[in-house]
């Protein structure tokens, strides 16, 4: 498979990104096309394409992360009521970016996003 993807791009800081969150292993950055205002991605940067090729200590600080990004959109103007944590693995599942990614989507009352 190839390993490219354009995460790799945006880690490296050769393709743009609303940045929201970096540190020496994860990025978190808006997705491009939000489900709902506020939905934040947060990778690991160094490239897994599927959960069974991702360091499970890496996961733990994604979903670390995650907590943190949760707790601010709640308190953010996006002034989030509830969050979905999201992660597609393979194909079947929908994934679409073959570099591991929690989906981080803020929920409103009413907001007409269904899982
Ligand atoms: P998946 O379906 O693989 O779980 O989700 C991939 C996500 O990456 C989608 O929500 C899509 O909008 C987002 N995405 C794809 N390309 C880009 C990009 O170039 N920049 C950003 N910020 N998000 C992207």
């Amino acid at each position: 498979m190839n390993p490219y993807t354009i995460f790799a791009d945006i880690i490296a800081g050769a393709a743009p990104s609303s940045k929201v969150y970096e540190d020496d292993d994860v990025l978190a950055f808006m997705d491009i096309r939000p489900v709902t205002p506020g939905h934040v991605l947060v990778v690991p940067k160094v490239a897994a394409p599927s959960l069974a090729d991702l360091d499970p200590a890496l996961g733990g600080k994604l979903f670390q992360v995650g907590q943190r990004i949760a707790a601010a959109l709640r308190e953010s103007e996006v002034a989030a009521d509830g969050v979905n944590f999201f992660l597609a693995d393979g194909v079947t599942a929908g994934q679409e970016v073959f570099h591991v990614h929690l989906h981080v989507i803020p929920r409103t009352p009413g907001d007409g996003f269904g899982l």
